[in-house]
């Protein structure tokens, strides 16, 4: 098992690759590494990424085969099949970190954005559902006037969405606060930024 801190530094150091373009993708996902994996896998982060196409946690990480267990929906929301996702790798096996990664310029924050402010008829149940759970982190904001200014919007309401969905699965699942307490897992909060290609992660993450 690799301890959360070591497998964040992981994905800092992947990050940087990818941003520097020395991806090592070849080497970590050829015939071998896949012929060594058919028994099982020990994916050492969990990530709950968007499903925006820009943002494919193995890439921007450059991680392999076998490396990540990787969660992926619009706007990186959490519902119950997302903690369930997140409990079955962190109790089957034994991976100690989980990312939950949103991006600048998310789609499913844009959407819940123009919902907000001018709400639509007719909307999709389905999409409705996933800006139902972004709602709470961008209605906040609008209350302080923020709306005033949409980019400064956007970034924060990106920033709070991630915080909203640490949050839930670090107090929203009996499972994970179990291992949180007693086994070192750890869930932070990242955001990749499109223009540079560089993952921050949080500050919380940074100071402990
Ligand atoms: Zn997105």
């Amino acid at each position: 098992m690799i301890p959360a801190r070591e497998a964040l530094g992981r994905l800092r150091e992947g990050n940087r690759r990818f941003v520097s373009s020395i991806s090592s993708e070849e080497r970590i996902s050829g015939h071998l590494r896949r012929v060594e994996l058919v028994k099982e896998q020990k994916p050492f982060a969990i990530v709950l990424g968007c499903s925006d196409a820009r943002v494919p946690a193995e890439i921007v990480f450059d991680q392999g085969l076998g490396d990540l267990f990787v969660i992926r929906v619009a706007g990186n929301i959490v519902a119950p099949s997302q903690v369930g996702s997140v409990e079955f790798a962190a109790s089957r096996f034994g991976t100690r970190l989980v990312v939950v990664l949103g991006h600048s310029q998310c789609g499913a924050i844009l959407a819940t954005i123009e919902e907000l402010q001018r709400p639509a008829e007719n909307q999709s149940r389905n999409l409705r559902s996933i800006v139902d759970r972004v709602r709470p982190s961008v209605e906040g904001l609008l209350k302080t006037g923020l709306g005033l200014n949409h980019d400064a919007l956007v970034r924060c309401a990106v920033r709070a969405n991630v915080s909203a969905s640490v949050n839930q699965l670090r107090y929203g699942s009996e499972v994970l606060e179990e291992l949180s307490r007693s086994d070192d897992l750890l869930v932070v909060g990242a955001e990749y930024s499109l223009e540079t290609g560089i993952v921050e992660f949080y500050d919380d993450v940074k100071s402990s």
